[in-house]
């Protein structure tokens, strides 16, 4: 796809016990890019998503960032190479205010300075974060409560974001918003991998999309050039 990605994902294995649940998965991320990685559920695209981010260490396979292997790095130590997760279910500190949830983001050494630019760039990105900054998180709608995940993981200073199903249980509205939001973020540089149930959502949103099934790539391609049919099957293991 691109001579030099900015993150190369070479044959990683993860399992869960003895069960196998990514399976040699392959893909790359140019830089500057919006690339989709869609599968049904357990697929595996979680998991793989934690492999990447150091939450999950891989039993084989390589995870090169900026040509550095960061394979089974700590989830620290991949914070600090730039790379964040918006893990699935909009995950935050419930008991602290949504400026503090924010701010949380920032502590890895390489994100202080700078912090205070970043949080007006995530107020002005969701003005909603800026009106409900002193509220608990746990008092915000499921919506809401992803902004501030989202916002969280740019208060790191990500190159990469990879946002794993951040539209799971979320209305349509709050989706349509939400993705406006990621165009605007990998417009201002940085690159982004969508997780995705929703075929036609995250191909249109990517420039070149991965179809995960049983742990592996089994089709790619770039998005629009991509036939749904062919999409079909390989999302549902059809041959
Ligand atoms: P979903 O869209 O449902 O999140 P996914 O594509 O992200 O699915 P994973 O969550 O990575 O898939 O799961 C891949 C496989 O690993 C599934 O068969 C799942 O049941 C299994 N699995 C996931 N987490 C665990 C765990 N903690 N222990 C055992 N098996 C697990």
């Amino acid at each position: 796809m691109c001579a030099e990605p900015l993150l190369r994902v070479e044959g990683v294995c993860a399992k869960y016990g003895d069960f196998l649940a990514v399976a040699g998965a392959s893909f790359e991320v140019p830089a500057q890019s919006i690339v989709s990685v869609i599968g049904a559920n357990g697929a595996g695209k979680s998991t793989l998503m934690d492999c990447i981010a150091g939450v999950h260490k891989p039993v084989s396979g390589r995870i090169l960032f900026k040509g550095e292997d960061i394979t089974g790095l700590s989830p620290n130590g991949v914070v600090a190479k730039r790379l964040a997760l918006v893990p699935q279910g909009s995950r935050c500190f419930t008991r602290m205010t949504v400026e503090h949830n924010l701010l949380m983001g920032a502590y890895p050494k390489h994100a202080r300075a700078g912090r205070g630019e970043r949080l007006e760039k995530v107020y002005e990105l969701f003005p909603m974060l800026r009106e409900k900054r002193k509220d608990l998180s746990g008092s915000l709608s499921g919506g809401q409560r992803q902004m501030v995940a989202i916002g969280r993981a740019l208060m790191s200073a990500p190159e990469l974001i990879l946002f794993d199903e951040i539209s799971l249980g979320l209305a349509p509205t709050v989706i349509k918003d939400i993705y406006q939001r990621i165009r605007a973020i990998n417009r201002e540089g940085v690159s982004v991998v969508l997780v995705e149930q929703d075929v036609a959502r995250s191909k249109k949103t990517s420039a070149y999309s991965y179809i995960m099934l049983r742990g592996e790539m089994v089709l790619s391609g770039p998005s629009k050039e991509l036939d749904d049919e062919k999409v079909k099957n390989a999302y549902f293991g059809v041959r």
